[in-house]
């Protein structure tokens, strides 16, 4: 696709305030693909402006007119989801078959769950003598990360849309071309001018501008704890609404009455898919010391497989950040079954599917985020012991657990903290609240939950 020079703002592309651009590279060869305007504060508050302007039209506009418009947004990214594929293949890097069945495929699933939401959601309800009004919280600024770059996109646009909320998104700086052609689609879908605003620029400029606007109401982000930490930080201080979908390092615990090769097989896939750029990936496997030998040689044969089948990283600094981490790993004195720190090919930003056995819960490998291709097994000696590793670290996103019988695997999955667990391999589900306990966020995405995200209430007595 063809890159804009400009900002969708107000319905428009418009020229950008500033004349610094951002380059768009493909991290499979390093070649620059386009360039898109990086934004200002000043781009920032027209945008702002607009969207504030936009919002007594949609917020009043019937439910049923909100869901239409989200169904042709539906509709047009359907049309457009090869274009959609190739796009974030191009500039994410990840295989064009995974760019197809999951990044262009999820926002197509949510955006209709959305358009049905709206259509069918109570914004009235009787409690008592009360009537209560479920209305918009206002103008939201989106501050959206990389490594799902239309579903992260379409998790915060179509709630907030639905919810009858006007907004700015800033998009990641790696992946701006799928943010534009997501612009293009709402254009399409007829959604009103101002309603849905893109900045396109750097973190620390446009997005902590859009952050501190002090003409949003609520601050929708995804990414790194740490700025999501100073950006919850920002948003306490001036008294305003904030949702925080941050890292994890979530645990895949495989009880000893599990199927063992296929707990281990499932895992490993889960890791290593989107070369492991996943904030919910299941990236320590916790197994009984009586199965541990297996469980590794199992998940070395499953790694190896992976070689030629995961694209790059990001980005060449992601790649080094995870390469780092890999030293680490053998520093620490974790023992590598398959991978490695050494980059596979000479081109690119690639890393090789990467298992670490022998990892113990203090080892840096084992509790932070590494955001890449790599794999802890840790060893635990009974239940107790299982659930306090699962349960140690400062996340608490996701999680896997696999037992002979589901109520065991229930049980477990109970006590764990975290705000989601996929028991014995159950598929993901565009419909179920997605958000971390702990340092993980605050807030749910998708699905009944994410849309009351964006409203607030009033009530009436009667
Ligand atoms: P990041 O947090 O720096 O970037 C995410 C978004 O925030 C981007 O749009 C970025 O431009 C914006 N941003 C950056 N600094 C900002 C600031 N000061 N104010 C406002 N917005 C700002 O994440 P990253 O550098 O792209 O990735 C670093 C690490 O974050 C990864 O290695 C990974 O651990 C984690 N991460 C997590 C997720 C997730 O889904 N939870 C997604 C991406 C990255």
């Amino acid at each position: 696709m063809k890159a804009h020079d400009g900002m969708y703002i107000d319905g428009a592309w418009r020229d950008a305030d500033g004349r610094d651009a951002i380059d768009v590279v493909n991290p499979a060869d390093g070649q620059v693909i386009g360039q898109v305007p990086a934004g200002t504060a000043l781009d920032v508050d027209t945008a702002v402006r607009a969207a504030r302007a936009a919002l007594p039209g949609w917020s009043a506009t019937p439910p049923a007119e909100r869901a239409a418009r989200l169904s042709a947004l539906r509709d047009v990214l359907v049309a457009r989801k090869d274009e959609i594929a190739e796009t974030i293949t191009a500039e994410l890097g990840s295989p064009l078959k995974f760019s197809q069945a999951v990044h262009a495929a999820a926002p197509i699933a949510v955006a209709g769950s959305y358009a049905e939401l709206a259509a069918t959601y109570a914004f009235e309800e009787k409690v008592g003598n009360s009537v209560v009004h479920h209305e918009p919280i206002g103008v939201v600024g989106a501050i959206t990360p990389w490594n799902y770059p239309l579903h992260q996109i379409v998790a915060k646009v179509a709630p907030a849309l639905a919810a009858g909320c006007t907004m700015v998104l800033k998009p990641a700086e790696d992946t701006p071309l799928t943010a534009q052609l997501f612009a293009e689609a709402v254009h399409e879908a007829g959604v009103p001018a101002g309603v849905f605003n893109l900045v396109t620029g750097l973190g620390p400029v446009a997005g902590q501008a859009l952050a501190e606007h002090p003409g949003v109401d609520l601050v929708s982000f995804t990414g790194s704890t740490a700025v999501g930490r100073r950006i919850g930080a920002a948003a306490g201080a001036a008294v305003k609404r904030v949702a925080l979908e941050l890292g994890g390092k979530s645990a895949n615990v495989i009880l000893p009455s599990a199927d063992l090769a296929k707990a281990v097989n499932v895992g490993v896939a889960n890791v290593m898919s989107n070369s492991g750029q996943t904030c919910s990936a299941w990236t320590r496997m916790l197994v009984h010391r009586d199965q541990y030998d297996e469980a590794v040689a199992l998940a070395a044969e499953a790694a190896a497989k992976y070689g030629d089948r995961i694209g790059p990283l990001v980005n060449a600094k992601q790649q080094e950040r995870v390469r780092g981490y890999i030293e680490k790993g053998v520093a620490e004195g974790a023992r590598l079954v398959a991978g490695g720190p050494e980059a596979p090919r000479e081109e690119g930003c690639y890393v090789s599917p990467t298992v670490f056995a022998d990892v113990t819960e203090d080892m840096t490998i084992a509790q932070e985020e590494i955001f890449g291709p790599v794999l802890s097994i840790l060893r635990y000696d009974d239940e107790e012991e299982a659930l306090r590793i699962a349960n140690g670290t400062v996340y608490g996103l996701a999680g896997a657990v696999w037992a002979g019988d589901e109520a065991e695997a229930v049980a477990f999955a109970r006590r764990m903290d975290t705000g989601q667990v996929d028991i014995n391999g159950g598929r993901f589900n565009p419909l179920a609240p997605f958000g971390g306990y702990k340092q993980s966020g605050v807030g749910r995405e998708l699905g009944l939950h994410g849309l009351t995200e964006y409203l607030q209430t009033k009530s009436l007595q009667f």
